[in-house]
C-alpha cells in the first residue's frame, strides 16, 4: 500500500504494446522512426493524440520520453538557467533563491524535485475544491521571488481533490508580483476516473490565455499509469510560443525524443477498443473495487465515518486516498502496521522534508496489491489506528 504503482493486471491491459509494432512499422507521419531527424516536440501523431487528452491543439503539445517528472525538471531547470519567456532574468540571477508554492498534503516527489533544484517551498493547503487560492494570491502578490505554483489539478496526490473551474480561473488571472509567475499543473490523473461520477478537468492553457497571460501555464501528464510506468510517454501542453521556447532548449541537448516509443503508443492506444477512454474504463474496473475495499475496511474497523479515530477522502478518481488520524499518531500507525507486515507510505511523506506538522496524515495507495490483500491490509491498518489512538488517549 506504499507507492502509487499499477497492478500486474493493470499492466496486462497494455501488454499489446510489446507487439504493437511489427518489422514493417519503420515509418509514421512520413518520418523514418529509426533515424534522427524529426520534430523535437514529438511525433505529429503522438502530439495529436495527447492534444486530445489535454484538450488543446497539437501545436500546443510536446511529447517527450518516459516520465513527466523529467519534463517538469527540464522546464524548471531551463527557467532557472535562462528564465521563461516573460522573465527579465534567469530565476537564479544574482544568486537569489526562487520560491514555489506547493500544496499540502502533496506529492513527495514534487517537493524533492523543487528542493533539489534549489527552490524554497511555500505551502498552501489542498482543499476539497483545489489549492487555497486566497493564500496563494497573498504569497504571490507580495514577493517577486514567488515564481509559481506546482500542484496536481485533477484527482490530486494524495487526497484526490480536483480544482474547481472558479479557482482555476482565479489562478489563471492571479495578480502576482513576479511578471513570470507560472502555473505548473501536473495533470498526472486527468483521465483516471473511477467508475461513478467524474470530476471535470480544467484547461489551464485556455484559461491563462483568456486571462491575458498566454504563457502562464505548463500542463504535464504521462502514460505512466495508463500503459507502462517505466516505459511510457511524458508530455506537456502550453502556449505555442512556450512550445517553441522549450523546443529550443530540448533541441540543444537531444536530437529528438524516442520516436519508436511514441509510434508504439499511437498504434496501441488508437487500436484499443474505445481508444484511450476504453483503456481507462478497463483500469477503473480493476481500481475502483480497491478503493471501495479501503472504505469498507476502515468503516468496519473504526466505525461509521471513522468513529472519531480518523477521516479520509473518497475521490472520484486518481490513485490515492488521504487519511487523517484524529490524534497525532500517523508515524505510530505506520510503525505498528510495518510490524504487522503492512507497508504504508512513510508518515510525513506528504509534507516537505517529511515533516507533517500535525503527524496525522497518511497516504493510502490501494492500486498495486491484489483486491483481497487491500481489504486484509486495511483491516490491519484500522486496528493500528485504534491501538495508536488508545495509547495516546490512555496517556492523557
Ligand atoms: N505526478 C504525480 C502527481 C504522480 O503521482 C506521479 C506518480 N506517482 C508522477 C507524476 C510520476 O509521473 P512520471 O512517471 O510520468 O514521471
Amino acid at each position: 500500500m506504499q507507492r502509487g504503482q499499477p497492478s500486474d493486471a493493470d499492466f496486462g491491459l497494455s501488454d499489446g504494446l510489446l507487439t504493437a509494432l511489427g518489422e514493417s512499422d519503420t515509418h509514421m507521419d512520413g518520418l523514418d522512426l529509426r533515424n534522427y531527424p524529426g520534430n523535437v516536440a514529438g511525433l505529429p501523431s503522438a502530439r495529436a493524440l495527447f492534444a486530445q487528452y489535454l484538450d488543446v491543439k497539437a501545436e500546443n503539445v510536446v511529447v517527450w520520453n518516459n516520465s513527466s517528472l523529467e519534463l517538469q525538471g527540464l522546464v524548471l531547470t531551463f527557467a532557472l538557467l535562462h528564465g521563461l519567456r516573460g522573465s527579465s532574468a534567469p530565476w537564479v540571477a544574482g544568486g537569489q533563491k526562487p520560491k514555489m508554492i506547493v500544496t499540502v498534503p502533496g506529492y513527495d516527489r514534487h517537493f524533492l524535485l523543487l528542493q533539489t533544484l534549489g527552490f524554497e517551498l511555500l505551502c498552501v493547503n489542498m482543499e476539497a475544491d483545489g489549492p487555497d487560492v486566497d493564500a496563494a494570491e497573498l504569497l504571490a502578490a507580495g514577493d517577486p521571488l514567488v515564481k509559481g505554483i506546482l500542484f496536481v489539478p485533477t484527482y490530486s496526490n494524495p487526497g484526490g481533490q480536483s480544482i474547481s473551474a472558479e479557482k482555476a480561473r482565479r489562478l489563471a488571472a492571479l495578480q502576482a508580483a513576479a511578471p513570470d509567475f507560472t502555473i505548473f499543473a501536473d495533470d498526472a490523473y486527468r483521465v483516471h476516473h473511477l467508475d461513478g461520477e467524474q470530476d471535470e478537468p480544467v484547461n489551464f492553457v485556455a484559461l491563462s490565455r483568456d486571462a491575458g497571460h498566454p504563457d502562464r501555464a505548463f500542463v504535464f501528464a504521462s502514460t505512466s499509469k495508463i500503459t507502462f510506468a517505466s516505459a511510457g510517454l511524458g508530455f506537456m501542453a502550453s502556449s505555442e510560443d512556450n512550445v517553441r521556447w522549450l523546443g529550443k532548449y530540448l533541441g540543444a541537448q537531444s536530437i529528438g525524443p524516442n520516436k519508436v516509443e511514441q509510434a508504439r503508443h499511437v498504434k496501441f492506444l488508437n487500436a484499443y477498443e474505445g481508444g484511450l477512454e476504453g483503456l481507462m474504463r478497463d483500469h477503473a474496473a480493476l481500481v475502483a473495487p480497491k478503493f471501495r475495499a479501503v472504505y469498507e475496511a476502515l468503516e468496519g474497523g473504526l466505525g461509521e465515518g471513522g468513529g472519531g479515530y480518523a477521516t479520509w477522502t473518497t475521490p472520484r478518481g486518481g490513485y490515492f486516498i488521504s487519511l487523517d488520524t484524529a490524534e497525532p499518531v500517523a508515524s505510530r500507525v505506520v510503525e505498528l502496521a510495518e510490524a504487522a507486515g503492512i507497508s504504508l507510505t512513510p508518515a510525513g511523506a506528504t509534507y516537505p522534508d517529511g515533516q507533517d506538522p500535525r503527524n496525522t496524515n497518511i497516504r493510502l495507495s490501494p492500486t498495486r496489491p491484489p483486491l483481497e490483500e487491500v481489504g486484509e491490509a486495511m483491516r490491519g491498518v484500522a486496528t493500528c489506528i485504534r491501538l495508536a489512538s488508545e495509547e495516546v488517549r490512555a496517556g492523557r
